[in-house]
């Protein structure tokens, strides 16, 4: 999932029309656009590791520039950590003057993706929003319809939907991907949209993670479609978010469902739902989303079928 995103799914009508299509390539990013200061509430895998990249409170002098009207920008992706993100503001303020935070968690409005910037070397997203409106999702909400971008070469996709895009777009983003090795599309395909020209698409390039979502019952049928245009891919490369613990589903549906979608095929990703907080989940849900978020202790036993 994006850091915009709480969780993929792929379960609402497709309704909303594209608003902009622009799909040429841009180029890398400019020493310009990376020379900002960037603070990150917490580490994640997604969070860039160059020198002017860093977590939590401001280093001793030496270790962070010494030139106080660098630009500075907080990043701010969960809404549990924008206290955080304030109290960082107010830290670096200390040593730079132009301190601002933002991110996704602010509803900030996302311009053209600057790689290496706010998300590591190697990501890339090419559009942003989404044409449907999941209720448990941030992505529509924050970005609203779905919209290209300049394409940006990288061989981690992270938009919200891209298959949502128009076809030519898609076209586009496969042909730099022909250029990159190990794709992983850890933004997600929709299963809905999934068709058989995007496995021909597959086909053209050197992938090693495709990610799908099942994040509800009713996302089922369009997994079971999905399954059989990607049939003959190893399960080793086949991944699926699925969210747990969103609306009225018992601990044991959500544990099936998992289930069911490891005997589909896939490698199940678990993802507690988390909503505008952090929710406390009893041990049993922690327990569940960790064993699922985890191919080595799932795939150690034969996995239930409804
Ligand atoms: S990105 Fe789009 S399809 Fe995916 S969960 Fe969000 S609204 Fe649903």
């Amino acid at each position: 999932m994006s850091p915009a995103r709480l969780a993929k799914g792929c379960n609402t009508p497709a309704a909303h029309a594209v608003v902009a299509d622009r799909h040429e390539a841009r180029p890398e990013s400019t020493p310009e656009e990376l020379a900002v200061i960037r603070v990150f509430p917490r580490r994640t895998k997604w969070t860039p590791t160059d020198e002017l990249a860093f977590i939590g409170e401001p280093p001793l002098n030496g270790f962070r520039p010494a030139d106080r009207k660098m630009p500075c920008a907080v990043s701010c992706t969960f809404t549990w950590d924008i206290s955080e993100a304030k109290r960082l503001a107010q830290s670096w303020s200390r040593f730079y003057d132009h301190v601002s935070w933002g991110g996704p968690a602010r509803d900030d409005d996302s311009g053209d993706f600057v790689a290496g910037r706010f998300i590591k070397l190697g990501v890339t997203i090419t559009s942003r929003g989404c044409l449907k409106r999941c209720p448990w999702c941030f992505a529509w909400r924050r970005e609203g319809e779905i919209r290209t971008l300049p394409i940006v070469p990288g061989r981690i996709v992270q938009d919200n939907n891209l298959l949502a895009c128009p076809r030519r777009h898609v076209e586009a983003v496969f042909d730099m991907l022909a250029g990159q090795r190990a794709v992983v599309f850890s933004g997600g395909l929709d299963a809905d949209l999934l068709s058989d020209w995007h496995r021909e698409l597959l086909e053209t390039i050197r992938y090693s993670e495709i990610w799908l979502a099942c994040d509800r019952r009713g996302s089922k049928s369009s997994l079971i479609r999905a399954a059989g245009i990607l049939a003959g891919i190893s399960t080793e490369k086949l991944r699926c978010y699925v969210l747990i613990g969103f609306g009225e589903e018992s601990l044991s549906e959500a544990r099936r469902r998992l289930e069911w979608v490891y005997s589909l095929g896939f490698l199940p990703f678990a993802q507690l739902y988390r909503g505008m907080k952090a929710v406390a989940y009893l041990p049993e849900w922690r327990a569940l989303a960790r064993k699922w978020s985890r191919p080595a202790l799932y795939r150690t036993k034969e996995p239930a079928r409804d």
